[in-house]
């Protein structure tokens, strides 16, 4: 530990476990009830330190670094299915669920969440909403932002706020559930929330479509504009991603590759990957229903492979993606555009020095913004966070950030330092 890190009263010691970025709690809570968990948050700010939620601990470095001393607060026992009226196609769970345990409550009923999340079986559902994490399907299903009807929060006065509803049908008030989805424990803890969810699919396809130069994805793209064809998920890869995603199907990947999944019933499947055929290409693989499992995993969980130090997610407009990755070299960067929505993950290959890095981020930021995009920096070493702005540059919006969390938080208990504007 440096000795600034210690001057500003951070233990030394990981006794109570980690924060993230390196630094240790000087704390840690695990409430099994939501009482419990109120107070935790007021003997917390009685005391003047800060309030930093966890659950499964898999996302612990994505953000600007804590900013001061404070407890953990471990929500992973709060874990119940709180009320899963099926036929209605809602569920509300407590935030420390597991994913992968809730996907196992869901498919009982033939059910299933929406948004795609890597590492299920660790990452909570109160994780997966405080990051905003999303994949592959994004395309045709949504974010988590889409999903979430109903929210329940402790604010940094130790009290539970209640947003949105269990229906669907419900618009009164304040849109809390959304504004809870992607702000990073820097509002509250979410103790809970209400989810759409929607049937299994009957069938599944993924088509695995080889291209010579990334140029041909804009062809693609305008031709499903064109098309009838409706597909969850449309995938572009450079060839080292594709090397990482196709590797355990036995694909081969070391081209330019689009990936198109396709989901619903047997009949409408069959049909889509023809229309496939006669309106976007001849030439392709098709993976069908239980082969298509490993892609769509290793889809999902590109984000969160680590061949190397820095990562980074790119937003721009679907029409430019092609362009952007076009001025990447594949030794240096693997790279999966969700191309429908135009984001792009990028994950740097082999060692980077800081210089490198900051020099890469500053470049590839700045095409992004010149777009009307952006880039954030979504892992990194801790020690580069100072000079690699994480949030990028600082917008106009920022402000209404700083506003709704300053009316949330006045005390500024929770996550601090980790969330735009403030590191
Ligand atoms: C940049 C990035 C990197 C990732 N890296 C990995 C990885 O290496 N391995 C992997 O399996 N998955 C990874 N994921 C996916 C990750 O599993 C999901 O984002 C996941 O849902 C996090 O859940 P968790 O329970 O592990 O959250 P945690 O890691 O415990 O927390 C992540 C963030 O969410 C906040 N948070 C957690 N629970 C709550 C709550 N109840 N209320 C309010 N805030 C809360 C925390 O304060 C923290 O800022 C990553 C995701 C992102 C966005």
């Amino acid at each position: 530990m440096n000795r600034e890190a210690q001057a500003a009263g951070w233990p030394e010691s990981p006794g109570s476990g980690p924060l993230g970025d390196g630094r240790c709690a000087t704390a840690v809570h695990r409430p099994a009830t939501v009482d419990e968990l109120c107070e935790a948050v007021r003997s917390e700010a009685a005391s003047g330190g800060a309030v930093y939620p966890q659950g499964g601990r898999s996302a612990l470095d994505y953000g600007g670094t804590p900013a001061r001393p404070g407890a953990a607060v471990d929500v992973s026992g709060l874990d119940q299915v709180v009320d899963y009226p099926h036929a209605d196609m809602t569920i509300t769970v407590q935030a420390g669920m597991t994913v992968a345990a809730l996907q196992g409550v869901l498919a009982e009923k033939q059910q299933r969440l929406l948004f795609d999340v890597p590492g299920g079986d660790r990452a909570t559902l109160g994780g997966a909403l405080a990051t905003g994490v999303c994949g592959p399907r994004r395309y045709g299903l949504g974010r988590p932002r889409d999903s979430i009807i109903g929210v329940s929060f402790v604010t940094s006065n130790g009290v539970e706020v209640k947003g949105g509803g269990r229906v669907v049908k419900n618009v009164a008030g304040y849109d809390f559930p959304k504004l809870l989805t992607g702000s990073l424990g820097t509002l509250g803890v979410i103790t809970q929330a209400t989810l759409k969810v929607r049937p299994l699919p009957g069938a599944s396809a993924l088509i695995w479509l080889r291209a010579d130069r990334p140029e041909q994805l804009d062809a693609w793209l305008a031709a499903f504009h064109a098309s009838a064809v409706r597909p969850v998920a449309i995938e572009f890869l450079n060839p080292s991603a594709a090397a990482i995603v196709g590797e355990p199907a036995g694909l081969d990947g070391r081209s330019w590759t689009l990936v198109v999944g396709i989901e619903d019933d047997e009949k409408s499947v069959a049909w889509q990957v023809d229309q496939f055929r006669r309106e976007v290409a001849s030439e392709f693989d098709v993976l069908r229903d239980e082969a298509t499992r490993p892609i769509w995993a290793s889809l999902t969980a590109f984000q969160v492979a680590a061949p190397g130090p820095l990562a980074c997610t790119a937003s721009l407009r679907p029409s430019r993606v092609a362009a952007f990755l076009a001025g990447m070299p594949a030794d240096r960067w693997a790279l999966q555009a969700h191309a429908g929505n135009g984001v792009v993950r990028m994950q740097g290959l082999g060692a980077w020095t800081e210089g490198e890095a900051a020099e890469a981020v500053s470049a590839r930021r700045a095409e992004a913004l010149r777009d009307g995009g952006d880039l954030i920096v979504s892992r990194c070493p801790a020690a580069w966070k100072g000079r690699i702005r994480v949030w990028g540059e600082p917008r106009g919006s920022w402000a209404l950030g700083r506003a709704v969390k300053r009316a949330l938080d006045p005390p500024g208990l929770m996550n601090p330092g980790r969330f735009v504007g403030e590191a």
